[in-house]
């Protein structure tokens, strides 16, 4: 049995004194959820991450990234180390989010490079992956997100594999109020199930736990989260407001 997870991206909002408040009442709602019944995690811009883990110290709530530089440290200004991080008492990272893939203009190889550097760092990556939306009509999706996967994971043994969650975001439903229907998340999340089994093997890839994201909310988190494939929630927007994201905690366990 694959534990629900669910994270909140906080992306680039809230302040020092909202992101400590988001967290706080996040804590309050969920306390006896998480970690028992499902592993939840916050995840604010680096320069409010202490202060979250601060306060979110006696909880079962873990903090993560929304990125990682792969190098260890040296001249690289203005990126941040998986040891970092880690020692700023992280858990988790982002790694090829949608936004970094079609913004900053990530690509695998790069991903692929930060997703094994987090690992050796001792953090979790959740590598994100999905397709655009002229890829979906073009019926591309298959194609695209084998091909994030396999090269986003490549020469990472099953040891390592096993520190990997998988967030499926499509694109086009981030931050756009479109979501996946539960078939659709279930049909690719299921296609990604295999192609790991193919990679590694069967019972690693049955304990991987794969999210999906884009425009989760309250009302469609459950039926979501009914697929035998969605693990998990990546949320990004409806993290922001507490009584949403709690309502969604609740939904997933
Ligand atoms: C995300 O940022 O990963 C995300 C899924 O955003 P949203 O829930 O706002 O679509």
């Amino acid at each position: 049995m694959r534990k629900p997870f669910v994270a909140g991206n906080w992306k680039m909002n809230t302040d020092s004194l909202s992101s400590v408040s988001l967290a706080k009442a996040v804590a309050d709602g969920v306390m006896e959820l998480a970690g028992e019944r499902l592993d939840v995690a916050v995840i604010p811009p680096f320069v409010y991450i202490s202060a979250v883990v601060g306060t979110l110290s006696t909880t079962h709530i873990a903090v993560g990234a929304q990125d990682v530089y792969f190098e260890r440290q040296g001249a690289f200004t203005g990126e941040i180390s998986s040891s970092m991080l880690k020692d700023i008492g992280c858990a988790y990272v982002l790694c090829g989010h949608s936004e970094r893939r079609h913004i900053i203009k990530e690509d695998d190889e790069l991903i692929n490079r930060k997703v094994s550097a987090a690992i050796s760092g001792g953090l979790l990556p959740i590598l994100c992956v999905g397709e655009l939306i002229e890829q979906r009509k073009a019926d591309e999706t298959e194609q695209v997100v084998s091909n994030q996967l396999e090269k986003g994971l490549e020469g990472l043994s099953e040891e390592k594999l096993s520190a990997v969650t998988l967030a499926y975001e499509p694109v086009w439903a981030i931050g756009t109020g479109l979501t996946a229907t539960p078939e659709q998340a279930q049909q690719v999340q299921s296609m990604m199930r295999e192609l790991l089994s193919d990679m590694y093997d069967g019972q690693l890839a049955d304990e991987i736990r794969i999210l999906y994201g884009g425009s989760v909310k309250p009302d469609n988190a459950a039926v979501l989260m009914s697929q035998p494939d969605v693990d998990g929630l990546l949320v990004g927007g409806a993290s922001l407001k507490s009584e949403d994201f709690i309502a969604i905690i609740k939904a997933a366990c």
